[in-house]
Parts: C-alpha cells; structure tokens; sequence
C-alpha cells in the first residue's frame, strides 16, 4: 500500500497560437497545461514539489511532453507559467500541521500549568446553591437578595456561591447558569449589585475584591482591582491574583 508519493493536478493552461506541431506539421495552437504536484500521505496533499507541463496540439490531439518541448514552447511555458497558480489545498497537510502546531503551542503557552489555575477550579466546584449565614455569611447575603430581585427565568434558586477571605483579599464567585440569556447591560447590573452588597459587609471593608460571575461554561463577568470585564470572553486568569502572584508559586 502507497500511504506517500507525490500526485499532480492541473492548475492552469494557456494557448500558444500558430505553433508548428511535430505530427501533424500544421501550424496550428498548442494547448499548454501545467500540472502542479505535490506530496501527500494517505492521499492528502501535504505540500507542493515541481510543476510539470504538458503541450497538446489542438488540431490533432497529440500530447508533447515537457522534455520534448521545442525552444518555442519552453520559452512560452518559462513566460506564462507563473499564471499557474497553485491551489490552497496544494499545501493542506502543511496548513494542518502548521495550524496544530500553533495551537499545541497556544494551548501549551495557556496551560503552562499555573498551580492558582486548579486552585480556582476548585473553589468553583466547592460553590454551593444554599450557603448558609453560619458557612458563608457574604454568599448568604448576596443570596438574599438575588433571590428577590432576579427574575423566575434566570431561575435564581439554581445560582451557586461562594466567597472566600485570604489575608487582604477577598474571592466572590457566583454562578449564574443562565447569566447568557441575561443582556449585557442587565449582567453588568448584576456585577453592580454583588459589588454594592459586598461593599456593605464589614468583613470586607478593606479587603481587595476579586469578583467573578460565572455562566453556564465559562466566566462572563469579572471584576479585581486592576480588571474588569463583562464578556463571553472574560479572562478567568485574572481571577488568579486572588491567590497569590504568579512569582510567589514558582519554585
Ligand atoms: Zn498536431
């Protein structure tokens, strides 16, 4: 089985009129097609190698192959064959495995494991939908008053909470499984109001807040004291510093 080898497509012909034809000595157009090939593995195209080119008499069918060319037609292939354009797919595999290698490297770059990273996963996964005054005194709160004023259909009994004081740092996360359905204004209302109801709690009076909303898959709102952000794309990293500075976990 051939799994590599090289495989050549058409990419182009141009006419050379009133060129003599060896065969039939008439006078008459030579077709000429260039073939580009290119590499593959498995049938697909992995990169581009030569051209080759192919002159056909239109008058009596005959084909000339490139190495039998007259000066005329290689002159007049020289001149014309950077027309021949190659097609994308001509360089598929490459793309494929230019574009995986930049998102290994993204993702590697991403994930460069940042040990806050599992820290934060965690404290989202302790979030509990009915925190108590005993266990969590600010989510109680926070939860107090969502359960008032969200409307049913954000279903605010389904949100989850969870805040969290370390030294002069305070973490305020809450989970909104429908915070998508919310528009942006409204989910800016919402950051506006845990901001206003923490800001009342004595606890956290000089404390440095870290605020993220969370939606359904990802965070959506965020707040700390050098970020803000009310987008799909929030950036959960830059809840991180909650934690500690990059510096302080390296070894
Ligand atoms: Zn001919």
């Amino acid at each position: 089985m051939i799994i590599f080898g090289t495989k050549a497509s058409n990419i182009g012909s141009f006419d050379v009129p009133k060129s003599k034809c060896e065969y039939c000595e008439l006078e008459s157009t030579q077709r000429i097609s260039v073939f580009g090939k290119y590499a593959h593995i498995f049938w697909i195209p992995i990169f581009p190698t030569s051209k080759k080119a192919i002159a056909e008499c239109t008058h009596c069918k005959r084909t000339i192959e490139q190495k039998d060319f007259s000066d005329k037609l290689i002159q007049l292939y020289q001149e014309n064959k950077s027309k021949a354009k190659r097609p994308f797919w001509h360089w598929l595999g490459l793309g494929i495995i230019g574009s995986l290698i930049a998102l290994i490297t993204i993702i590697g770059i991403t994930a460069e494991e940042d040990p806050r990273s599992m820290m934060l996963n965690n404290d989202l996964s302790m979030m509990s939908s009915s925190p108590t005054m005993e266990s969590d005194s600010i989510s109680f709160k926070i939860k107090q008053i969502f359960d008032q004023v969200v409307t049913e259909e954000i279903n605010p009994s389904n949100f989850e909470y969870l805040t969290k004081i370390q030294g002069n740092k305070a973490l305020i996360l809450v989970k909104m499984p429908k915070l998508k359905k919310v528009e942006k204004s409204g989910r800016s209302e919402a950051l506006e109001m845990i901001e206003m109801i923490t800001n009342n709690q004595q606890d956290l009076n000089d404390k440095e807040k870290y605020i993220g909303v969370q939606g359904a898959i990802s965070m959506m709102l965020i707040k700390t004291p050098t970020y803000e952000k009310n987008s799909k794309l929030a950036l959960t990293r830059e809840l991180y510093e909650f934690y500690g500075t990059k510096d302080e976990f390296k070894k």
